[in-house]
């Protein structure tokens, strides 16, 4: 075995560094946008709205022409390829409004899951063939950072070794393809909530699964002062008896603090199908939790931050004004929740449970 390394040039730490750094900047997290136009769908659906590029591009521009204000509480924005190119009625490309705001554009660039033959349904996520080449092209339309989710299961039997593996490794390569391109990468292995195992079960998966990811990256050079981690809260399954968000902060601060380097300046978690409220709350507790907490803790939300937004909106003309307000309102809570100081119940009651059975984004 040969220890020889490289590591990135020192200009190119430094950019990667501040870009991870400004993404976490206290108060402030991640909207995550950039759902396929099939989740959009599913999403629109629910609303009554049909699922045509117009219809997206609307929602879209709902949510990035909200107040400036917006960007005291969110700091980033991941947008999916289409959006990219998408423009504002005034002919502002996204980017620009984004940017102009002084919130950095970001995009998921895994092409999706795809099962692993042999396993019990278990997935590794596909889109490492041109992605150095779309990585350039997103960096000049002004994207400084990029996504890539893959997804383990917790059953009986899983997650296996080989997922394990497979996904620290996919992940390792995509994050050190994104560096090479100045992106930094956000590193997304979701352990899905989907089942009824306890809040144990999920807590030594999720140290499994982590382990492995910081073993893989450290394996490719991958520079951990420029990447985030977007991991799953461990909460109990679905199936299983709710903790209490005490408990869930605890499990999961415990779990990061025995397998995240200190090195890694920031951990933005995704909402996983939990209540708006519910995402607040226990990220609050988790900012409080009594265990080491070297990074900054704070959301990167979907479903999470967008759920009373597209109530509220409805497709409606009229009704933008007040899905914009519904925005400004939970990226506040959010906000205040990164700091630990979220206040139960202030931000209004927000949506109900948003879990979707094996998600897929
Ligand atoms: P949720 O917050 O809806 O889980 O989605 C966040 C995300 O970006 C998943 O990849």
């Amino acid at each position: 075995m040969t220890t020889y390394f490289n590591y990135p040039s020192k200009e190119l730490q430094d950019e990667l560094r501040s870009i991870a750094q400004k993404i976490v900047a206290p108060g402030k997290g991640i909207l995550a946008a950039d759902e396929s136009v099939s989740t959009m769908g599913k999403r629109l659906k629910d609303i009554g709205v049909e699922n045509t590029d117009e219809n997206r591009r609307a929602y879209r521009q709902l949510l990035f022409t909200t107040d400036d204000k917006l960007a005291e509480n969110i700091s980033g924005v991941i947008l999916f390829d289409e959006t990219v190119y998408q423009k504002a009625d005034d002919g502002t490309p996204f980017v620009q409004l984004l940017k102009k705001k002084g919130i950095i554009p970001g995009i998921k660039v895994d092409t999706g899951v795809v099962n692993l033959m042999g396993s019990e349904d278990e997935t590794t996520t596909q889109g490492l063939d041109d992605l150095a080449k779309r990585c350039a092209k997103y960096k000049k339309e002004g994207c400084d950072f990029a996504k890539w989710r893959c997804v383990l299961k917790i059953g009986k039997n899983t997650p296996s070794y080989q997922a394990i593996l497979e996904n620290a490794n996919v992940l390792a390569r995509y994050a050190s393809i994104c560096q090479s391109e100045r992106i930094v990468p956000i590193v997304e292995p979701e352990v899905l909530p989907d089942g009824d195992h306890d809040l144990d079960r999920a807590q030594k998966v999720t140290e499994t699964v982590l382990a492995a990811v910081y073993k893989a990256l450290n394996d490719h050079h991958v520079y951990l002062e420029g990447t985030l981690l977007k991991p799953n809260m461990v909460t109990a399954g679905q199936g299983a008896k709710k903790n209490t968000p005490e408990e869930i902060a605890l499990a999961t601060v415990t779990a990061l603090s025995r397998t995240v380097p200190a090195a890694v300046p920031g951990i933005t978690f995704l909402s996983g199908g939990q209540s708006e409220e519910e995402a607040s709350v226990n990220l609050s507790a988790i900012n409080n939790a009594p265990a080491p907490r070297p990074w900054k803790l704070t959301f990167s939300y979907g479903r999470a931050l967008q759920a009373s937004v597209l109530r509220a909106w409805g497709g409606k003309k009229e009704n933008i004004a007040a899905g914009q307000q519904e925005l400004i309102n939970r990226a506040k809570a959010n906000g205040d929740a990164s700091l630990g100081k979220y206040v139960a119940g202030s931000a209004g009651s927000g949506s109900g449970s948003l879990f979707i059975a094996n998600h897929a984004y």
